[in-house]
Order: structure tokens, then sequence, then C-alpha cells
């Protein structure tokens, strides 16, 4: 999208209400920085059978992906990146906050958040993945003018959403389905993780939810069309 006034990174939040039926999952495949111990250790913050599912389902869909998840998993990193049902979005290196507070996260360093966005586009780009779209999704969701105006340089859409699917640390898949059920219109961009570590039940729930969108007549797309409109 274009800048905004004064340079602001422009701010996407939803498509065209007016529009046709259509629909985009996000994914938030969310690693920060401090992590790898708990990695090593046997923890999974990453989420195959969803992708799996994704794809057998033929649903498109945009994953937003930290810098530090991509250097954990590169072969799925790839894998995502060069498949057409999918495009890779910005969600920072090490998924601190960009604004404090955060739901808790720590803070991005004073003067750092450029070479963030700049560090996970590279970690991106060097596991080989090709659809790396200029998005970039702010940690936690949380952000401020000030913010949007540092990254004005670096030319990326903010990315948020409309609704909120909930399942993050949920533990009811029906819960989460039901939520995105609810809040869906058309046009809608709606915010779900690809990790199995803050969200293990989210393939269970996509399960539900895309038969069901689908009898009602959505088609699924990804970010880029639904801001292409
Ligand atoms: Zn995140």
């Amino acid at each position: 999208m274009a800048p905004g006034p004064g340079g602001l990174t422009p701010v996407f939040k939803r498509g065209p209400q007016h529009a046709a039926k259509v629909v985009a999952l996000s994914f938030d495949a969310d690693m920060t920085a401090d992590e790898g111990p708990r990695a090593a250790a046997g923890e999974h913050f990453d989420n195959p059978e969803l992708i799996a599912l994704l794809r057998r389902l033929k649903v498109p869909a945009t994953v937003f992906m930290t810098g530090r998840w991509a250097e954990e998993y590169p072969d799925q990193a790839r894998s995502i990146g060069t498949d057409p049902l999918f495009e890779i979005g910005n969600h920072s290196y090490s998924h601190y906050a960009f604004t404090t507070p955060c739901y808790g996260l720590p803070t991005v360093e004073e003067g750092g958040v450029r070479e963030e966005v700049r560090r996970a586009f590279g970690a991106i780009r060097e596991t080989g993945a090709r659809n790396v779209v200029p998005y970039f999704r702010f940690p936690g969701g949380c952000y401020d003018d000030d913010t949007l105006r540092v990254l004005g340089p670096e030319k990326v859409t903010a990315v948020q959403w409309d609704v909120v699917s909930g399942d993050a640390f949920a533990t009811d898949a029906d819960a989460v389905a039901e939520q995105v059920l609810d809040g869906v219109r058309s046009g809608s961009l709606v915010v779900m993780h690809c990790t199995r570590s803050a969200a293990p039940v989210t393939a269970d729930a996509v399960a539900r939810v895309v038969p069901e969108l689908r009898k009602r007549g959505y088609r699924f797309v990804k970010v880029s069309e639904l801001m292409a409109g």
C-alpha cells in the first residue's frame, strides 16, 4: 500500500466489506529470540500438520514469520515460501514488542526497530523462500504512530486483522472455530498462529472452519489478494 501521511507505514486491517465473499487466514509463525534453548529441549514452535492441512484443503494463506523461526525451521520456511499456495510476511526477527506494554513481551532495544524488520527478511530469504511479500505484522499487534513513522523507510505495509481467532493458548478447538465463524464478514482478515507451542489446537479449528465457511459461500484468499480488492 502507498505510505500514509508524513511517510507513515500504512496499516491494513481488512478488505472492503462490499466485495465478494472472500476471507484471508493469516498465521503467525512465532518464535522469540530467547526461545532457542526451549526448542533444543524439544518444544515445537512449528506446526507442519497445519501447513499440510492447508495444502490438503487447498486453502491459500499468509504466514507472518519471525526471523528466528526461519532460522530454526529453514526447510519448512523454504517449503512454505516456494509453494504458490502461500506467501510469507515479516513478523520481526525476535518477536519482541515494538511498543510497551505488549502482552508481557520483551521490548526491542532503542533504535532497533528497522533492524528487526531487515534482519527478519534476511533470515527468511536465506532459507530460499521466494514468495516473500513486503508486509509486516507487529509482534502482539502492538504499535503506535511513532513506530509507524520510524518504520516508514522500510516500505512495508503493516497488516493487522479484524477477526481474532483466540487460538493462542487455546485448548478447545471448537471454541476457536466458533469465534472465527462468528467474526468473519466479507473481506475479513483472521489472525491465527502456526506454532504448536502456543497454539496447539489451531489445525483442528481450521479443519472445522474451512468447510463451514465454504458452505457459506466464502472463498479463501491471501492477504495480497485481499489488499488488491
Ligand atoms: Zn506473534
